[in-house]
């Protein structure tokens, strides 16, 4: 399961409602009503909104929504093997900038490298991949967010955009982790 995108990215409540645009349906009508749905009016633009908290009147759209959902992540851990059958683990602190390798200390980043790092993991859609692939964890990982710290992992089988997780890793680490 991924992560839910419905927190209010100006106040933090979840007390939100998808944003319906065009012309509602009476079913629809009922549901805004009850404050379960929120109607956008009939135009229909690229770029609309389509979340709405109902209790600061916040709107704002999926990316923004995903920009807030990664804003969180304070920290990652991540293990895997790689080619040659060694185990390996990346850390990286989001607040110290510091790297470490297999539990020793790499390097800190600078903040403009940590900035593209995120950018990057954004790219790797990792908050939405699923809890497990396949039974066991050859691989993992860890991400400490504000509120709730996410998990993943896996055993012969990972997400579509692992190559890209463990290259982004290898980069920041400096070492071959394939
Ligand atoms: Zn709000």
């Amino acid at each position: 399961m991924g992560i839910r995108y419905n927190q209010c990215p100006k106040c933090r409540s979840r007390n939100t409602v998808d944003i319906l645009y065009g012309m509602p349906t009476a079913e629809a009508f009922q549901k805004a009503e009850k404050g379960l749905l929120k109607l956008g009016g009939c135009t229909i633009m690229p770029g609309q909104p389509n979340s709405f908290c109902n209790d600061c009147e916040n709107e704002w759209t999926s990316l923004e929504a995903v920009d807030f959902e990664y804003s969180k992540i304070r920290g990652i851990k991540a293990s895997a093997i790689n080619s040659s059958d060694q185990k390996w683990m990346v850390e990286i602190d989001f607040e110290t900038r510091e790297v470490k390798w297999n539990g020793t200390f790499q390097r800190v980043m600078e903040q403009t490298e940590l900035d593209t790092f995120k950018e990057r993991l954004k790219w790797t859609k990792v908050l939405d991949w699923k809890a497990k692939y396949g039974d066991g964890a050859d691989w993992w990982v860890e991400i400490s967010r504000e509120g709730r710290n996410v998990e993943r992992c896996g055993k012969g089988s990972y997400p579509s955009q692992w190559e890209e997780f463990v290259e982004v890793l290898s980069e920041v680490t400096m070492r071959g982790l394939y």
